[in-house]
């Protein structure tokens, strides 16, 4: 039997609405559904699926304002990165529904015959969702999944499933076949629990926290299930002495409070060249106190609140009375899970603040020496996830990012995503690439085939 759950605002902690949540034998009828459904989804014309994935990408467009709102409302996000995160949903349909005309094999020479490789999908795919992104991580599976022809099913965050409900419903809208996708909200010992030990589940593509992950990979590998994890970060900002200095400072708040903290590209760590410590000190300062942090739904926003009270306690444990604040902006007070953006320095590479993810708005700087020094400082981490450098000495900027252990890295900038790109960890970050051309290869197994030509 399902049950009700609350779906609270974490910006006003109100309840927004009530979500049914599924049981395992839902959950289980759910992927039932989505087998069924596959070997017709399959059989679609290359043109025809195109065409589905362009509409339904068209559908999300007229849709946007109103996702972005959901968003604002179940997750806090400002109102600027929620209409970003639903064009995103938008953009990544758009792009993938170029895939299925374009889901080639190869034709590879052999004696006394024809020899040629097929792109066949999985079969159903199950994603698991966290909160942080919602959207955005909903579409890096699903589209990619669908245009290569598996039915999918989906499991959104228990605090956060507004938006991929409603991504549920605008499928069918575009004209998805019933059971091609298949949003189920639900707990993840329950609904994600299900997914993973299905048979019927052919692969499973999980982002989240480092410890669920890992756990899900080994349940996955006992029926070789495929699997891609995106997983935690802890990723450096690297500014050295030649950089320009000003806009590393003014940009360094962004490249980490975005979304509150909760990213998992978020930059955590700001290494600096000791020769100009003090001075990039002074310049973050007034950085940092600038960024406007409010109700998401104000178009000046650029910081909202965490998203559960649970969250706020875990990041708070990270900057307990002693810890060395150098310096802290504002938030709001009264109800909300709010939390200041937080600067900590100087502060040892032991410290839990300096080695683990704190997925909020707390960010420790700390001095390096030498361009060897960056690098070492910079890798030691297990995870690997993203990162920035900043200099202007092109050489130095290539050794450094060929240095870093990292699936993402940017050069005076703090971008980390576009979704013709690949996006994907190093290490405990993760496994597999997501986005860009080359996804396609995560949602297929590649069939080769021979054919005799000599009677
Ligand atoms: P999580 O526990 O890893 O949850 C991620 C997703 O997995 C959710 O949909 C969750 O469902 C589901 N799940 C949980 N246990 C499961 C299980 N046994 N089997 C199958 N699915 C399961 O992450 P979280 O607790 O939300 O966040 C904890 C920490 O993880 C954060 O503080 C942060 O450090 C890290 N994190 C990283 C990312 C990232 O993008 N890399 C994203 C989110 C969190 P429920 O919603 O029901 O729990
Ligand atoms: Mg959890």
């Amino acid at each position: 039997m399902s049950t009700l759950h609350d779906v609270i605002d974490p910006a006003t902690e109100q309840v927004v609405s009530q979500v049914s949540q599924a049981s395992a034998e839902e959950a289980a009828a759910a992927v039932s559904r989505a087998e069924a459904a596959f070997p017709a989804w399959r059989a679609v014309a290359p043109a025809d699926r195109a065409r589905l994935l362009r509409r339904f990408s068209d559908v999300v467009d007229a849709h946007l304002e109103e996702l972005a709102q959901l968003e604002v409302s179940n997750s806090g996000h400002t109102i600027g990165n929620a209409r970003w995160e639903a064009g995103n949903v938008r953009d990544v349909l758009a792009y993938y529904s170029a895939a299925p005309e374009r889901l080639f094999g190869r034709q590879i020479p052999v004696p006394n015959g024809l020899d040629v490789t097929f792109k066949e999908p999985l079969g159903v795919v199950g994603v698991i969702v966290p909160w942080n992104f919602p959207m955005p991580i909903a579409g890096w599976g699903f589209a990619p999944a669908l245009a290569a022809g598996n039915t999918v099913v989906l499991k959104p965050a228990e605090l956060t499933p507004l938006t991929a409900l409603r991504l549920g419903e605008l499928a069918l809208e575009a004209g998805l076949p019933e059971g091609v996708f298949t949003v189920v909200a639900g707990k993840g010992s329950v609904v994600g629990n299900a997914f993973v030990e299905s048979e019927a589940v052919r692969k499973i593509v999980f982002t989240g926290s480092t410890e669920v992950g890992t756990a899900i990979m080994a349940r996955c590998a006992r029926q070789v299930k495929r699997v891609t994890l995106e997983l935690g970060g802890k990723s450096a900002n690297v500014v050295f002495a030649d950089a320009d200095l000003e806009k590393a400072a003014a940009t360094a708040p962004y490249g980490v409070f975005d979304n509150a903290g909760q990213d998992c590209c978020a930059r955590s760590r700001i290494l600096v060249q000791r020769s100009v410590f003090d001075r990039f000190m002074e310049l973050l300062e007034p950085a940092v106190k600038g960024v406007v942090v409010g109700a998401p739904g104000d178009e000046a926003t650029e910081m909202g609140p965490l998203i559960s009270a649970g969250q706020r306690e875990a990041v708070a444990a990270f900057v307990p009375d002693d810890a060395p604040v150098a310096f802290r902006g504002s938030a709001p007070s009264g109800p909300g899970y709010w939390f200041p953006p937080t600067v900590l320095a100087p502060v040892s590479e032991s410290d839990p603040a300096y080695r683990e993810e704190i997925f909020g708005p707390v960010v420790v700087v700390a001095p390096f020496e030498d361009e060897a020094d960056a690098v070492r400082m910079a890798n030691d981490s297990e995870y690997g996830l993203s990162g920035s450098i900043w200099t202007r000495d092109v050489g130095r900027a290539l050794r450094v990012a060929r240095g870093i252990d990292s699936g993402n890295l940017s050069v005076n900038s703090h971008s980390s995503v576009r979704y013709w790109t690949p996006f994907g960890g190093f290490k405990r970050s993760g496994l597999g690439r997501e986005l860009g051309p080359d996804a396609l290869d995560s949602f297929t197994e590649t069939k080769n085939v021979f054919i005799d030509t000599t009677s």
